[in-house]
Parts: structure tokens; C-alpha cells; sequence
């Protein structure tokens, strides 16, 4: 059995660069293999939550975040009519409820943040891997060039549409979950004071949502518009769209979003598609990391720090089992994919739930939201910001 210490990752996303920081730590020689011709991240934001905090905080680039983030004073609820907030949970004991900070932070300056904690010799761009396979005792890796690699370990960190994962193990690919999103950044000193504060706001109305924050260190308020709409077949993430559209969209949102809307510079649209779940992530000394493992829709905003927390992990038992990889590999994914399936399928029900279609409807999802937050000891928020990759990377 060949020991592990050349890995590679297939594609320098979120996760990727993740795993390759964490692998890195432990001593691992990495090389990362990305198809995109050069590295780069759409612009939008992303929630990094206090259980993925504590990833940064593990690898050493906990300032870094820090310096790049925007802190949100805490999550309302609200009426996207009115504009009136029914609940707020406050972020100011977050840090001593679940062990980090919560932050906001535009995706760009993250990605370039963790990139550039990899050596750009270790980075190779316009690979488009189109073939893995176990050999004896190693891994051989085919890209679209023609050009090839050899690792005593693979990890698969390359989206919703996995090549890995379908050269693993086949499968349909990922499902269009029913609703489509609008992304949009407006820049904040052409909105009226009164349009926005420092909360994540989520704003529901009849049969959609609306989540916004502040990005860029208040520079630019982020916003996600999702709505139900059958039939979307285009599989890209950013499909350019206009004003115009987005407010026809959502005829129903009241004068605050409208104004929001209104003031966006740069807008897409996109339809929510969900990783058909992989029964299995991993075989032999290949293993499937982030959203090639577990893509989930982002009503609760964990797909990137599941796969913040998957790198710690992936790092840590590979290092306590570089012996013999395929069960390093294994122990990894006995640990994760309770964790992520869980959360996965939360995203899933929170879709449904976040759509104000009746009182009923709203005074339900309010009870639900109180006591999320208000037992220190277990709960929903609990279970997900109160997770800890570095404690509990064995799982117990
Ligand atoms: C609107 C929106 C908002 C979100 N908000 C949040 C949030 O607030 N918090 C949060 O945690 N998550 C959020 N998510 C989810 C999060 O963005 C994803 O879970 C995360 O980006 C997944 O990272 P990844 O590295 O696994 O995959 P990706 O980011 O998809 O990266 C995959 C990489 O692999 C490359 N690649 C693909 N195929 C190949 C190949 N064959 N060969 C080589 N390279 C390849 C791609 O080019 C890409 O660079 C959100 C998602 C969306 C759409």
C-alpha cells in the first residue's frame, strides 16, 4: 500500500483552494488543476458562518478574512411589502454562542484571498480534467489538453457538475430545483439611508424571498431575489439580465426592494439546481469534496462553508492516515457526508418555508425561527454555526 503525499485537486474554486490550504498544513505535496483559463470568482457575496470561521482560524487566515469581511450586526426577517421586521436574531453574542464571528464578504475578494495562500506554481489553469482512474497504488488524471498527472491522491473539487464524481460513479447530474434567482450588487450611496442597515436581511412575500447585505466594507449591498418558476433548462450560473427584468420578476415586492432593485449596477439570473445526492464520495484513493459532493441549494447559505469544513477534515485524516489512503479517504467521508447530507436536505425544506404565502404561513416560520436560536445547547443554528471541524474531525 503506497503512502499518500502527492495530491491532487481538481478545480480551484471555494473548495478547491480550501483543501489545498488545509492539505498543504499537513505536509502534503499539492498540485491543483482548474479549467478555467485563468482564476476567478463572480461578483457576489457569500455568508461565511461561525463553523467555517473556525476553518480560517485552524489554517491561519483568520486576519485575512477578518480584514476582507464585512460584519453584519445580526438576521432579520421581514416583509418584502411593507418593509416591517418581525424577528431579528442578533448577531452580538454569536461569538460566545458558537465559538466565531459571522461574516459577509464578496465572493471575489475570498477567492483571491485563498488563492493567493497557494503557491501559484501549485496552480494550473485550462486543465479541464476529462478522465480519473485508480491505479496500482496511484491515481492517473487526463485533461482535455492532452496533458496528464499522476498523484498518489485525487480530490474532487469541481462543482455541481462533477466530472470526477461522474467518472466515479455515473449518475444523472444535478436536478433544477423549481426556483430561479436574480444576483445583483447596488452600490450604497445611490440608495436612501433608510433602504438598508447593517443586518442580513431576509425579506418574504408571496412565493419568493429576498436576502441582502452589505458587501466591500459597506461599499455595495448584495442581493439575492429567488422566485418559483417551472422549466429553467440553462445550466449556468450567471446569465446575463437587466434591471428591468428583475423588477417585472417581482411585481409583488414593496418600495424599499423595489428602490433596491432599482439602484443594481450589475445583475444575473440563474435557475437553483441540487446535486443529485452521490450515495458515495469516495473510491479507492479518489475522493469528492464541496459541491461535487453535496451541492445544496443556498437558502441557508452553508455550500461553501460545508466545503470549508470538508478541507479541515479531508487535511486531518489523511494526515493521521497517510498509510493507507483509500481508508483515510473512507473515514473522511464517514464523518462528512452525515453532516453535509443533513444540512443538504435543511436547504431543501428551508425553500419552501421561507416563502411567505399566508399569516399562517409567516406566524409558523417565525415560531420556528425563536427556537432555532433560543436553546444554547442543541437546535438547528446550534447544529450548524456551533460546529466545530477542528473538534470534531473524528466525528465524535
Ligand atoms: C447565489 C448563491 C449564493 C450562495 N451563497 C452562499 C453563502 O452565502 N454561503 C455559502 O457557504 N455558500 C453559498 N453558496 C454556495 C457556494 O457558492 C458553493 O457551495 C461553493 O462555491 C462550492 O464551491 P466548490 O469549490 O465546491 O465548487 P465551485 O465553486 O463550483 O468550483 C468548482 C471549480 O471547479 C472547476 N471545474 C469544474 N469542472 C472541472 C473540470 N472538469 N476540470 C477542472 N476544473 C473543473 C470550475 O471551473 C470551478 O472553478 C451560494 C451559491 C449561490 C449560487
Amino acid at each position: 500500500m503506497g503512502s499518500a503525499s502527492r495530491i491532487v485537486v481538481v478545480g480551484a474554486g471555494l473548495g478547491g483552494l480550501a483543501a489545498a490550504i488545509a492539505l498543504r498544513r499537513q505536509g502534503f505535496e499539492v498540485q491543483v488543476y482548474e479549467q478555467a483559463p485563468e482564476l476567478a470568482e463572480f461578483g457576489a457575496g457569500i455568508n461565511i458562518s461561525p463553523n467555517s470561521v473556525k476553518f480560517f482560524h485552524a489554517v491561519g487566515l483568520a486576519d485575512k478574512l477578518h480584514a476582507i469581511s464585512a460584519e453584519p450586526i445580526g438576521l432579520t426577517w421581514r416583509d418584502w411589502g411593507s418593509g416591517e421586521i418581525h424577528n431579528c436574531l442578533p448577531f452580538v453574542d454569536f461569538e460566545q454562542r458558537y465559538g466565531a464571528k459571522y461574516y459577509v464578504v464578496h465572493r471575489s475578494d475570498l477567492h483571491r484571498m485563498l488563492s493567493e495562500a497557494v503557491p501559484q506554481s501549485s496552480i494550473h489553469v485550462g486543465k479541464r480534467c476529462t478522465n480519473v482512474e485508480s491505479r496500482n497504488g496511484s491515481v492517473g488524471l487526463t485533461f482535455a489538453d492532452g496533458t496528464s498527472a499522476e498523484a498518489d491522491v485525487a480530490v474532487g473539487c469541481d462543482g455541481i457538475r462533477s466530472a470526477v464524481r461522474s467518472h466515479l460513479f455515473g449518475g444523472e447530474g444535478p436536478r433544477y430545483a423549481g426556483t430561479m434567482c436574480w444576483r445583483a450588487l447596488a452600490p450604497t450611496d445611490a440608495l436612501p439611508k433608510d433602504c438598508h442597515d447593517r443586518h442580513v436581511n431576509q425579506w418574504s412575500g408571496d412565493g419568493g424571498f429576498v436576502i441582502s447585505y452589505y458587501v466591500r466594507q459597506g461599499q455595495f449591498i448584495n442581493f439575492v431575489c429567488v422566485r418559483q418558476q417551472p422549466g429553467w433548462t440553462e445550466q449556468s450560473w450567471s446569465v446575463p439580465s437587466s434591471v428591468e427584468e428583475m423588477l417585472a420578476a417581482f411585481p409583488k415586492a414593496g418600495d424599499h426592494l423595489r428602490r433596491m432593485m432599482g439602484a443594481a449596477t450589475s445583475c444575473s439570473k440563474w435557475g437553483q439546481f441540487t446535486g443529485e445526492h452521490a450515495a458515495q464520495w469516495t473510491r479507492d484513493r479518489v475522493t469528492l469534496l464541496g459541491d461535487s459532493a453535496h451541492a445544496m441549494l443556498a437558502t441557508f447559505g452553508q455550500g461553501a462553508n460545508m466545503a470549508f469544513e470538508d478541507a479541515y477534515v479531508l487535511a486531518q485524516w489523511l494526515r493521521a492516515g497517510a498509510d493507507d489512503p483509500p481508508a483515510a479517504l473512507a473515514g473522511y467521508e464517514s464523518v462528512r457526508k452525515p453532516r453535509a447530507t443533513w444540512v443538504q436536505q435543511l436547504s431543501r425544506t428551508e425553500v419552501r418555508f421561507k416563502k411567505q404565502a399566508s399569516t399562517w404561513d409567516r406566524l409558523r416560520r417565525e415560531y420556528v425561527f425563536l427556537t432555532r436560536h433560543r436553546s444554547t445547547t442543541r437546535g438547528v443554528y446550534r447544529s450548524i454555526f456551533g460546529y466545530d471541524p477542528v473538534k470534531e474531525w473524528r466525528g465524535s
